[in-house]
């Protein structure tokens, strides 16, 4: 428990006598937020049951608020104090509506930062891990988080990944999880392998100045792409997620629709299969090129030194690219291989080129040019003197051009390629829409989108290719040669099973990570060395087997760990469906657009998993994502190296915590970046030390005059509470709405300067009592969400009834509340048809809008016309009608 006066916060104690409330004057009671904020810490630490969510048969209406749980790597940053105040006030308002809450949180605890601390200071991981836990709940407590801690979970901890290794069982027995060799990305910092999503730039997502290479290993995968086309679908319906996180999914996906079609290598028996979503530009094709890497450019090499070695320099130069992610931007290469493949739309002998933009791992590695109609291949063409040969045009273009060629186009196509340049407009040509085939032998004058169709249901008639659709979403690689992970439960048996990995059974989970194990790295995973771990019995044969010595990635935890929250000490399963069903899905999920293709795609793709084996109902996980912004410093995103860091316990000893909160909301919306300035916490921790004057000099009246009535109201008493009204209306919108909580802070300091103006009327008895305090018990339940330490006292200090975040959000007077308003008469053809109400100083605009709004006017002019308007603004409206 903090002691009074100081805070005691990682390690740190810092003096918090600073804090300037000392400027609002010679007050006789002076916010201190140091001998506040560890007092109700204390009362609140000490009650389990303060923030607990009820049970899921309560009948309350649920509200799921999630903040993304951090990764234990010793202290919060200031961003994460963004991060969850959002979700803080968010809960706490949420709570004040009469919500049954769950507001939990959690550890990432797996993971690299671990075991590389492990190596620099012979700590092991667990004992590092757990030590940071432990002050970074220290630190949520101090910044006076509402979290639900018996909901607690630790991703590390045997009773959370043995369910982890349950999935993956259930997902091998679904053919979800399957292992093969492939090309793989390698961090050699890591020191293993990296899903494509934590490729950022060519690099490592935890090492930015690392180039990831590429390795071939046998690695595990879970199927992600069965549910490619959900996953795509899906994302129509998250209408509560930002547009730019659904477009990063749309892309990540990356679904086309096209067709593969199969070129026979003249003069061999190989064949070269291409994927083209453009199969009605075929006629158009002028080369075929491969991949470096494809099978066919491979035996061309073997049978021509010179030409491997040209491919060979193709290669490097892809490789060289991929690493530094400049494949899109590459220098285009290639080498004519003096071959030549089929088209077999009319039998014509084109070229076969390699190209170092062609990805072997990309669609099938090979792809058919029409420079006249792709903007790359016109490029390349242009580059290397190849034929163009323009096949669409627009629908519109000159007739006698088109019917000339079609004429001649029908018997061999070449002859009709000289007079291309007579239809109309540049090349490339692009359009899909309005534009149809020509030169294209029977398909020609068909639209584009129509011959797509035909010419694909054409080539599988024929056998020489198919209607197909591709993504760029690849497989999970999930495999990772490190060891503090979950252990992948599968055996290798050579006696019984040389070829297939065997699963463990059910009933010997969790397999237990080993502890105290030495994990110097070198190549494959360290558990590879710890002799009881690997040897295990065979639960096929019986014999001795070897244990996989890789674990997974620790995405795997955070895919499904907001389900565990339900029914955290569930030890049967990993959660109860019903409870799970109850609290799903999460009504707001709140965190770092960072995450938009990690996090957020495998976390989608889990819960589809785990809906078709029948654990739960809903779809997707999250109702509504929130991305806050960034919090900089001078510009700059803050790090060590540039010594821009603002610590968080810093600002909670010079100003408390519910001053450093309040200043996250208040600087920025929350959406957008935010520039953090100390002199702006400095201000709030001044306006809460102005509200906590004015409160504790009117809390004695405010105390007796609770529910007493108003008898008579003066100007000013209406005034006072129509901005009371105004704000409550405003910031209860604010919740509803964009969150702009920046905007809600400063309509709550317009109404503290509203009742400082008001202190010598109030001082006079000019406002009664019963609106003393209707006016201070409003403003600190509308701090409450903001300033959660703040509240607690000055509700105490009002005589204010129960726990401050569990009374009742205030209610909005409409009447109070509205804009002052005047009455417009409204006449048509001169005569009083109706009054409309508008506010005070409405433009002619907004007068005649009301006007023209106005169901008796509406029914007045029905079927008539509206010949003319007449605003005298502040007066009158007539309507001219005929
Ligand atoms: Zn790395
Ligand atoms: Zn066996």
């Amino acid at each position: 428990m903090p002691e009074t006066r100081t805070s005691e916060i990682g390690g740190k104690t810092v003096s918090i006598d600073e804090n300037s409330s000392a400027a609002e004057g010679n007050q006789p009671q002076r916010y201190s937020p140091a001998e506040i904020e560890p007092k109700w810490q204390a009362r609140w630490d000490a009650d389990a049951s303060l923030y607990a969510a009820e049970a899921h048969d309560s009948g309350k209406p649920k509200y799921y608020c999630l903040e993304m749980l951090p990764y234990p790597s010793g202290a919060l940053h200031i961003g994460h104090v963004r991060n969850y105040a959002i979700g803080d006030a968010l809960a706490r308002h949420m709570w004040m509506r009469g919500y049954n809450v769950l507001h939990p949180m959690g550890w990432d605890a797996f993971g690299l930062p671990a075991e590389n601390a492990a190596l620099k200071n012979g700590v092991p991981p667990r004992e590092w891990t757990f030590a940071n836990i432990a002050a970074m709940k220290k630190q949520f407590q101090r910044l006076g988080m509402g979290f639900d801690w018996s909901t607690e979970v630790t991703t590390c901890l045997p009773d959370y990944y043995r369910w982890n290794q349950w999935f993956f069982l259930k997902m091998f027995e679904k053919g979800l999880a399957y292992r093969k060799k492939s090309k793989v990305n390698w961090c050699p910092e890591c020191c293993t392998v990296l899903a494509n999503e934590q490729v950022i730039g060519g690099r490592c997502w935890r090492h930015e100045d690392t180039v990831v290479e590429l390795r071939d290993l046998t690695q595990w995968f879970l199927r992600i792409t069965k549910y490619a086309d959900e996953l795509l679908d899906g994302l129509e319906k998250l209408e509560g997620w930002p547009e730019k996180v659904r477009t990063m999914q749309r892309n990540w996906i990356g679904r086309s629709e096209g067709a593969h079609v199969d070129f026979a290598v003249a003069d061999g028996d190989a064949k070269i299969t291409v994927f083209t979503t453009r199969v009605d530009t075929i006629f158009g094709a002028t080369s075929v090129q491969l991949a470096p890497e494809h099978a066919v450019s491979k035996t061309f090499a073997l049978e021509d030194d010179a030409l491997r070695l040209k491919i060979e320099g193709l290669l490097a130069e892809q490789q060289k690219a991929r690493e530094t992610d400049e494949l899109g931007a590459i220098e285009k290469h290639g080498v004519n291989t003096g071959r030549f493949a089929v088209n077999p739309f009319n039998g014509e002998r084109v070229p076969i080129w390699v190209a170092n933009y062609i990805l072997a791992d990309y669609g099938t590695g090979a792809i058919m040019s029409v420079p006249a109609h792709d903007e790359r291949d016109f490029e390349f063409a242009q580059k290397y003197g190849l034929e163009v040969r323009r096949v669409i045009a627009p629908v519109d273009a000159p007739v006698d051009a088109t019917k000339q060629k079609l004429e001649r186009n029908t018997g061999i196509l070449r002859s009709a390629q000289v007079d291309a340049e007579d239809v109309v407009g540049d090349l490339p040509y692009l359009a899909e829409e309005e534009a149809v085939l020509i030169y294209s032998g029977e398909w020609t004058g068909l639209g584009c989108v129509e011959a797509q169709e035909k010419m694909a249901a054409f080539a599988k008639a024929k056998g020489f290719g198919t209607a197909t659709v591709t993504y760029r979403l690849k497989d999970w690689g999930v495999s990772r040669q490190r060891y503090w992970g979950t252990p992948i439960p599968m055996v290798y048996c050579d006696r019984c099973s040389p070829e297939e990995p065997l699963p463990v059974a059910e009933s010997e989970l969790p397999i237990l990570l080993p502890e105290q194990i030495d994990i110097t790295q070198t190549n494959g995973s360290p558990l590879g060395r710890v002799a009881e771990f690997v040897n295990a019995k065979c639960p096929k044969c019986g014999g001795v087997a070897r244990r996989e010595t890789d674990t997974m990635d620790t995405f795997v935890d955070s895919s499904w760990y907001f389900y565990r929250y339900t029914d955290a000490k569930n030890s049967r399963v990993p959660f109860d469906s019903d409870k799970a069903n109850y609290w799903f899905p999460i009504d707001q999920y709140i965190g770092g657009v960072e995450h938009a293709i990690l996090h957020l795609i495998y976390s989608r793709f889990w819960t589809k998993v785990m809906r078709d084996l029948g654990l739960i109902k809903n779809d997707e996980p999250a109702e509504r994502l929130f991305t806050q912004g960034m919090v900089i410093k001078d510009g700059a995103k803050m790090s060590k190296s540039k010594g821009n860091v603002v610590s968080p316990d810093d600002m909670i000893g010079r100003y408390g915590a519910d001053a450093t909160r309040m200043y996250a909301l208040f600087a920025a919306p929350p959406d957008r970046d935010l520039e953090w300035q100390e002199e702006g916490v400095a201000g709030i921790s001044r306006f809460l030390g102005k509200v906590y004057r004015l409160t504790t000099k009117y809390s004695t009246v405010a105390r007796m005059a609770v529910g007493g009535s108003r008898v008579e109201s003066s100007a000013k008493e209406q005034a006072l509470l129509r901005r009371l009204h105004k704000t409550i209306a405003k910031i209860t919108q604010d919740f509803d709405g964009r969150w702009h909580f920046n905007t809600s802070i400063s309509s709550i300091m317009i109404l503290v300067n509203e009742i400082t103006a008001n202190e010598a009327a109030m001082d006079a008895g000019e406002i009664s009592p019963a609106a003393v305090a209707e006016v201070f018990r409003g403003l600190i339940l509308l701090l409450a969400p903001f300033a959660p330490f703040f509240a607690a006292e000055m509700w105490e200090e009002l005589g204010g009834e129960g726990v401050v975040f569990r009374t009742a959000w205030p209610e909005v007077n409409e009447e109070l509340a509205r804009e002052e308003e005047i009455e417009i008469p409204v006449q048509v053809n001169g005569k009083l048809v109706t009054v409309v109400r508008v506010p005070a100083g409405s433009d002619e605009a907004a007068v005649k809008a009301a006007a023209l709004a106005d169901p008796k006017v509406i029914a007045r002019i029905e079927g008539k016309t509206v010949v003319k308007v007449i605003v005298v603004p502040g007066k009158l409206v007539n309507l001219v009608v005929k």
